[in-house]
């Protein structure tokens, strides 16, 4: 459903992304792990076309994901959405706000329509009642999880995460991971960076070690994250575990 072949990224004479390759099934969790800097966060920008890229080919349902074609690109950011590190709420709206601006303006969909399965969402993310807070009046935890009601509501075929959870106080972490992992068990498509090894390891079905650019190793999560074969690999691994 993703298909990621070759790709090319550089800014300027940096070469960011050198020569990426990989898959992410239908239904499937590819987590990314890889030192600050490897270029996970360029990878994602490419695959929702956010970034255009030099060479290589991205493709979403075998659609091709290029800069060039700005009808194409507004499909694909329909059909693959992004949640990111920090909440990119709109801060004047409210929660039920920001889930159902997206449906209505860019999908065209009734108003009462999209505030239903709005309140619905809110309730599958454990906001149940909290439809008219604002993103001030909320944790970090609560605002990560009302971007990602957010994103759903665009009805993606796969979600891309940019570590959901790294901006958050420790304690908010593990209800916004739980939202992920009833996403995963519901067979979303997802593709995420993370530097939270133990979801990589329970939840991904695929795990990607990147560095400066390259797929240095990948593979399932029991054997890249408990016996990594290349020391770059196992270098980090004991850095962050
Ligand atoms: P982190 O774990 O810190 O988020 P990352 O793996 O997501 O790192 P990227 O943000 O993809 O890394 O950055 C990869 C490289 O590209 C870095 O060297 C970064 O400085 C560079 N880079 C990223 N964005 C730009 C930009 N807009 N202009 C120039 N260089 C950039
Ligand atoms: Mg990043």
């Amino acid at each position: 459903m993703i298909e990621i072949d070759g790709l090319q990224k550089s800014y300027g004479p940096l070469r960011v992304l050198d020569g990426i390759s990989l898959r992410v099934p239908e239904g499937q969790v590819v987590c990314v792990i890889g030192p600050s800097g490897s270029g996970k966060s360029t990878l994602l920008r490419c695959v929702n076309g956010l970034e255009p890229y030099q060479g290589g080919s991205v493709r979403v349902d075998g659609q091709v994901v290029n800069r060039e074609h700005r009808a194409a690109i507004r499909a694909v950011r329909q059909r693959v959405c992004m949640v990111f590190q920090r909440f990119n709420l709109f801060s004047h709206r409210t929660a039920l706000q920001n889930v159902t601006e997206g449906p209505i303006y860019a999908l065209g969909e009734p108003r009462a329509a999209a505030e239903a399965r709005g309140r619905e969402l809110l309730a599958q993310v454990g906001l149940a009642g909290r439809e008219g807070s604002y993103p001030r009046q909320l944790s970090g935890g609560q605002q990560q999880r009302v971007a990602i009601a957010r994103a759903l509501a665009m009805r993606p075929r796969a979600v891309l995460f940019d570590e959901p959870t790294s901006a958050l106080d420790p304690e908010l972490v593990g209800e916004v991971l739980t939202v992920m992992r009833d996403l995963a068990r519901g067979g979303m498509t997802m593709m995420v960076v993370t530097h939270e090894i133990g979801f990589a390891r329970s939840v991904g079905d695929h795990v990607v070690f990147m560095d400066r650019g390259k797929v240095v190793e990948e593979g399932p999560p029991g054997e890249i994250l408990t016996a990594p074969r290349e020391p770059r690999t196992q270098d980090f691994l004991h850095r962050v575990l």
